[in-house]
């Protein structure tokens, strides 16, 4: 099955708006396995949208729509899709009393042009609008299938993910079944990672093989097809494993999760806890923690410690090292991890020191950076790292590192 998009609305014409509809549905599409051939976008003009809806016809099985299903006459692509197809529109009972109610809820008066927004495709399914007015739609006619979405983001990202993923879910199944799976890696650069796969990634048909990077991580997406589920998990169980052969040493986990979830499970497992101290990264680590649910299990607390005085005040970095060795160092950042973790008698203790830029630091280059960690049994270990990129790059990296550190 192959997908086109079709962007309506004059503003994205006119540079007034991105097109994000197109890259959140293209990446959505991408992670079932569905390809995505065509992006188009085009003017709230009837005509010109019949003459694309023609031509996506022409070469996708699958089309979506986003924008124009709103009251005002601009909004013109039920109206034009139903002419197109030869179909009438017909009032969604839900979705007229739902508009009902909410003109009666803010005592507004609803005028006929609000009504529209009730009208559907006869003979299509409705997608609900849980956060606005105009409800999507799908519709098979021949061998074709068409789905109206709002334009809205906040519309339209909730009605996919929602009823929209769902009912292309069953469209599918009906002819083969696409699973995929997504596999983690920290530590390798994406054309490094690419280099030990690359007659994997030469010779893919199914299952297929897509690398995408992106701060520092890589992920690569299996995504085998097939009518049964087993020779669909089996092929890429086989795919999986000729990966982790090559580059299994930078693999972290699979699917919906991250550096820090997957640091939380491992403290979980093991019964450990964290303390931190941070300097450059200005708390973003223990930031990232406490979003995890469950971070309080393991996470003490910590220190952001920024400036020199704050390192001798709060964790007691003496002032020998200071003067001899600077703040962005190996023994700065040892004792940095050491002292909190003794402060907070917690089992690991971890601490960020380093130059995220602009200028550079005690004759240090951008990017260098020192992660110290201290554990309550055995020695403690120091990490320097040489970062490239911006600011705030450096300082997400260093994040990053740190739970990688952890976790190897
Ligand atoms: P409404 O009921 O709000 O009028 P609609 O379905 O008629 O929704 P449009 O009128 O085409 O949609 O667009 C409404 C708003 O949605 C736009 O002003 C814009 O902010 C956003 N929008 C529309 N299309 C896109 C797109 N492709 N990408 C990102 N945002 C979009
Ligand atoms: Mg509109």
């Amino acid at each position: 099955m192959n997908a086109e998009i079709i962007a309506v609305g004059s503003e994205l014409l006119l540079g007034q708006i991105a097109n994000t509809n197109g890259k959140f549905l293209s990446k959505q599409l991408a992670e079932i396995g569905i390809n995505v051939y065509f992006h188009t976008v085009v003017g709230d003009n009837s005509d010109r949208l019949q003459s694309v809806i023609e031509i996506a016809e022409s070469r996708a099985d699958f089309i979506i729509f986003t924008g124009g299903l709103g009251p005002t006459k601009d909004d013109l692509t039920k109206e034009t899709i139903a002419r197109h197809l030869g179909k009438n529109l017909v009032f969604d009972n839900h979705a007229l009393t739902a508009i009902q109610a909410y003109f009666t809820k803010t005592g507004r008066e609803m005028t006929e042009n609000n009504k529209k927004q009730a009208l559907i495709l006869e003979h299509a399914d409705v997608l609900a609008n849980d956060h606005g007015m105009a409800p999507g739609m799908i519709l098979t006619l021949k061998d074709k299938t068409y789905m109206l979405l709002p334009g809205p983001p906040k519309e339209l990202e909730p009605m996919f993910l929602t009823y929209g993923y769902k009912r292309l879910m069953e469209k599918l199944d009906k002819q083969e079944r696409i699973e995929s799976k997504v596999l983690r890696f920290f530590g390798i650069g994406e054309s490094l990672l690419e280099t030990k796969i690359d007659d994997l990634l030469e010779n893919q048909t199914n299952p297929t093989i897509a690398p995408l990077a992106g701060d520092g991580e890589v992920t690569l997406r299996i995504t085998a097809k097939h009518e049964s589920k087993e020779i669909c998990d089996q092929l890429i169980g086989e795919t999986e494993a000729e990966i982790m052969n090559r580059v299994g040493d930078f693999y972290y986990g699979s699917d919906q999760t991250s550096l820090i979830k997957e640091l939380v499970k491992e403290l979980t497992a093991r019964g450990m806890s964290i303390a931190a101290a941070e300097s450059l990264t200005g708390g973003m680590f223990q930031e990232q923690l406490t979003t995890i649910p469950g971070a309080g299990k393991v996470f003490k607390g910590g220190i952001v410690s920024y400036t020199n005085d704050a390192k001798s005040n709060l964790l007691q970095i003496r002032d020998e090292t200071i003067s001899a060795y600077g703040v962005i160092s190996e023994q700065c950042a040892i004792e940095m991890a050491e002292n909190i973790r003794t402060q907070l008698d917690a089992d690991v203790g971890i601490s960020f020191t380093g130059v995220a830029g602009p200028d550079e630091q005690e004759d240090q280059p951008v990017g260098t950076v020192f992660i110290g960690i201290a554990f309550r049994k055995g020695h403690s270990k120091v990490k320097k790292l040489n970062l490239s990129g911006s600011r705030a790059q450096i300082r997400i990296r260093s994040v990053k590192y740190g739970c990688h550190y952890l976790l190897n």
